[in-house]
């Protein structure tokens, strides 16, 4: 039963539909792949099989998601499930509620299962800064999957998922699923629920799907979209099918290039191959407009402001007293404190803490956070004025392949311009999306490149419907179940 793995979710249902096989018999596939490869990929921190072939025995395969096991990061809240954050401060920790995309999965009949590794609460772009286990891209296990979510990409990428849930604060769903050579969807701000979801900057975050097809991602955002009294920031918002626009062309589209996105530095294959995809795009009818957003330059170093700044206030609860790692004999409250949370952090997590209390601090404040919110709203505009004359942006998702494990762990700043293309989406709120658009030959291993395409706020429906149109046009070349070419699978 293994080459189920191969299949799409919708491919997936439709066979449990005709009675082809069954939930259990996916569950079981996903069992032996991850029992085969994970060893060498690393994408799970644990994973529970008899939980997932209890709800597959009694799964209903006519709700939207029925019998679908979708693998979740260890960063979202699932009732009696570790929930780490890849970190050792919560080392032990079990979750007491589900989340509300956990229920609402579970309502539209997916089995939630396994956790899935990442950077430490998210922070990072190459899930090294997990405190567990390094996670492997399937394309070349030499090289990163891309973070924070890189479990999240690489199970996917790996076959040991159909699809997964992720969170991207600047990039993390977007980033992993380009370096990965699968589909990530990041929602705009509001459109799902984050109770439940370990905060880490709280106006920036978002939950959304990984998947092997555009179409699948608009499936999941369905069912784990709407107003949820547990987050004030969740929208009300009637109904909608964001499968409304799968299967057109782009005939009446206009697409914009924001000429900031196609910098020097960035890898010249990676401009090529997106570059191909946008003509390809022009072929299937859009009309191609250069947009500018000038303030893209400033967009890494207010996002590095706004998110430690929240991150350092979100990250005080984790004292020692409520959860998680607590330190052995402390002389006093101040030394619990202390000493709890220098062995419970890691370095990248420090550094992001002290980085935000100091912009915080008095005499600070206004100097950079209060000018970062400023320059946010610029940035925020600078995406209105492009959306007045064209319906969605399109751009390089990151502007370099996979990179080697080790290479940039001790260059934060490095590491923090990987996420140049994917921060402003957080920053003005609006949805993106990462599909593959082609493998570039390095040392001797095909490795992926991802396109971006960038929406309105709440226009997923549409970005939903360009992607795929994009998709279905490479359909040939890169089949949506086309596994990683590595020799570990
Ligand atoms: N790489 C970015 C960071 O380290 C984004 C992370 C994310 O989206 N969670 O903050």
């Amino acid at each position: 039963m293994s080459d189920l793995t191969n299949l799409t979710v919708s491919e997936l249902q439709a066979g449990f539909r005709c009675g082809d096989f069954t939930p259990a018999d996916a569950v079981r596939a996903i069992e032996q792949q991850i029992a085969a490869n994970d060893g060498r990929i690393g994408a799970y921190l644990a994973r529970d099989f008899d939980a997932a072939l209890a709800a597959a025995e009694s799964a209903d395969v006519s709700l939207p998601l029925g019998g679908v096991p979708i693998g979740i990061k260890d960063v979202i809240n699932v009732l009696g499930e570790q929930c780490t954050c890849g970190s050792k401060i919560l080392a032990g920790y079990r979750a007491p509620y589900d989340a509300t995309v956990i229920a609402k999965l579970r309502a539209a009949g997916a089995i939630p299962f396994g956790r899935l590794n990442m950077d430490e609460f998210a922070m990072g772009s190459s899930t090294e800064n997990s405190a567990y286990q390094i996670t492997r891209n399937p394309w070349d296990t030499g090289r990163i999957p891309g973070g924070s979510s890189g479990g999240s990409a690489a199970a996917v990428a790996a076959r040991e998922a159909f699809a997964t849930l992720g969170s991207d604060t600047g990039g993390s769903i977007r980033q992993p699923a380009a370096l990965c050579g699968v589909v990530g969807l990041k929602p705009s701000y509001g459109r799902v629920s984050r109770y439940g979801l370990v905060a880490f900057a709280s106006s920036l975050d978002q939950i959304g799907p990984f998947a092997r097809s555009t179409r699948d991602c608009a499936a999941i955002l369905g069912a784990i979209t709407g107003k949820d009294h547990r987050d004030s920031t969740s929208l009300d918002l009637p109904p909608e099918d964001f499968s409304a626009r799968l299967g057109r062309d782009l005939t009446g589209i206009r697409l914009g290039i924001p000429k900031e996105y196609f910098v020097d530095g960035m890898d010249a294959r990676v401009r090529e191959k997106v570059e191909a995809a946008i003509r390809q795009c022009a072929e299937l009818g859009a009309e191609l407009v250069e947009v500018s957003l000038p303030h893209t330059e400033f967009a890494v170093g207010v996002y590095y402001i706004i998110a430690t700044a929240e991150a350092s206030a979100n990250l005080a609860r984790f004292d020692g007293v409520r959860y998680g790692h607590r330190a052995k004999a402390p002389s006093d409250l101040l030394d619990h404190y202390r000493r709890t949370r220098a062995e419970g952090f890691g370095s990248e997590v420090k550094r992001r803490i002290i980085l935000g209390t100091y912009v915080l601090s008095s005499g600070y404040y206004d100097a950079y956070y209060l000018r970062a919110q400023k320059v946010r709203t610029l940035i925020r505009q600078d995406f209105a004025a492009a959306f007045e004359k064209v319906d969605a942006l399109v751009c390089p998702t990151s502007p370099d392949l996979a990179f080697k494990i080790g290479e940039r762990v001790n260059d934060p700043l490095r590491m923090y311009l990987a996420d140049i293309f994917t921060i402003a989406a957080n920053l003005a709120g609006i949805c993106g999306i990462s599909v593959p658009c082609g493998l570039v030959e390095e040392q001797g291993k095909p490795l992926p490149v991802g396109l971006q395409f960038l929406g309105k706020p709440l226009d997923e429906t549409r970005l939903l419907g360009i992607a795929d149109a994009y998709e279905q046009s490479r359909a040939q070349e890169m089949p949506p179940g086309q596994p990683a070419q590595s020799e570990a699978l």
